[in-house]
């Protein structure tokens, strides 16, 4: 029995922090939680409240980032030489996936999860393509790379669903895989199931997914096998959406309808599945994601950064589409960031304030990426849920003064203080407990650059 005694906790339901709440967790799973001004705490006698963890600041459960490349953390800083868009940095990204094996990206994804558990995840989302070695030719272990991704995580301390991606072709038109692509593909999908039901992840901490890389990148006929796996094992299954116009113009060409609505087509929209972005939906893309109760990840930071556009939040969340948020390439880690980005991007976009309200932030970088990653009993301070705690400081520069509902609006990554993850703790007083993030970082990224 562990018992922590938060200052401030967000609970379930609640607009906004409850003061003084006492959490107690065993074998993982929270047992009990009260708040002490409820007088709905017979046992909380003074030996218990002394016994207890403190946790100074605003406690909130696990961040989920629930849509990562980890290799793409080696091009943070490394591709803003010039000008260019999606397409040229794709390119960049392509000579750092040429250069790792199953023992480079074991090191960079460990410190890459790692600088994620001191930003308070708790569970990663894996969107994983780069099966196979340098010429396309599988490794002894066909899914040596998706182990050492799970073994990452192991070592960092957090969760992982492995999204076990497909990607067949390098566009909608079906032109063959050339260069470092071949690293990517299966041959073609029913290969790729073959390959996926031979791998058990290792590890409590791990789920597996299933990913379709986009509509580039498996041909229409071939979209129902992936969509059909992933539904015969009950597992989450995400596809890029949508991120480029581009993207949409050439479904267009080749098959006379959107992405989304070949999706829809081919019978792979489902609750299970996540749209990763979903930037340039038509209304009707929309209408069919909320049909089928498609959830989308939003990854605005990324979307940033790669000029990419601002995805309809707004309109996503009052169709009743659940909304997630991922890190996605990397070029910033930190799940406030993309909370608020939700908010302030709409308002750019709109000239009006006001669109999401703290709890939907919050909501949507806990309980709702969790659940796009499969684990539905965690994300929330409750009874029975998941022992995962993130605590942020109120006395930092940023946070100082900032009342626990205007977190969501005022802290990064750097003041989460706390985590706690499946009732284990990771990272202490702002420090990883098992691992050097700043230097693992450098040593990782340095072995992949050629720096
Ligand atoms: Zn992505």
């Amino acid at each position: 029995m562990t018992r922590w005694l938060a200052e401030q906790a967000w609970l379930p339901d609640r607009a906004a922090p409850t003061p003084d709440v006492l959490i107690e967790a065993e074998d993982g799973r929270f047992t009990a939680v009260t708040p002490l001004a409820s007088g709905d705490a017979p046992h909380t006698g003074v030996e218990v409240l002394a016994e207890a963890v403190r946790l100074p600041g605003l406690t909130l459960p696990g961040l989920a980032n629930a849509h990562s490349h980890a290799f793409h953390r080696a091009l943070r800083g490394r591709t803003h030489g010039g000008q260019g868009d999606f397409w040229s940095w794709r390119d960049v990204m392509y000579a750092v996936a040429g250069r790792l094996d199953p023992d480079s990206y074991l090191a960079l994804a460990r410190a890459a999860y790692a600088e994620m558990a001191l930003a308070g995840v708790t569970c990663v989302g894996e969107f994983h393509y780069l099966h196979h070695g340098p010429d396309g030719r599988p490794y002894d272990d066909p899914n040596a790379m998706g182990a050492a991704l799970v073994e990452a995580a192991a070592q960092a301390g957090i969760r992982i669903t492995l999204l076990d991606a497909c990607y067949l072709t390098a566009s909608v038109a079906g032109e063959p895989l050339a260069g470092v692509q071949r690293r990517f593909g299966d041959g073609d999908a029913r290969r790729w199931a073959d390959r996926v039901d031979g791998f058990r992840p290792a590890g409590p901490h791990a789920l597996r997914g299933a990913a379709i890389h986009s509509v580039r990148a498996v041909p229409a006929d071939q979209l129902a096998t992936v969509a059909g796996w992933a539904y015969r094992q009950g597992a989450p299954l995400h596809v890029h959406l949508s991120e480029q116009p581009a993207e949409n113009d050439a479904c267009r060409a080749a098959h006379g309808r959107t992405p989304t609505g070949l999706l829809a087509d081919r019978g792979v929209l489902g609750p299970d599945v996540t749209a990763v972005h979903a930037t340039h939906p038509t209304s009707a893309d929309l209408a069919l994601l909320a049909e089928h109760r498609t959830g989308v990840c939003l990854c605005p930071t990324t979307e940033r950064d790669l000029a990419d556009g601002i995805g309809p939040a707004r309109l996503m969340a009052d169709a009743g589409i659940p909304l997630s948020l991922g890190s996605d390439s990397h070029a910033v880690v930190d799940l406030f960031e993309e909370a608020r980005a939700v908010e302030l991007d709409e308002r750019l976009r709109t000239r009006r304030r006001g669109h999401f309200t703290a709890a939907a932030l919050r909501d949507a970088a806990t309980v709702s990426g969790h659940a796009a990653l499969g684990w539905a009993d965690a994300g929330r301070i409750a009874v029975g849920e998941r022992a995962d705690l993130v605590t942020v400081r109120l006395d930092s520069p940023r946070t100082a003064g900032v009342p626990p509902v205007g977190v969501f609006f005022a802290a990064t990554a750097a003041d989460v203080d706390q985590v706690v993850v499946d009732g284990r703790q990771v990272v202490r007083d702002g420090r990883h407990l098992t691992v050097d993030v700043p230097a693992e970082l450098r040593t990782a990224v340095a072995a992949v650059t050629g720096d």
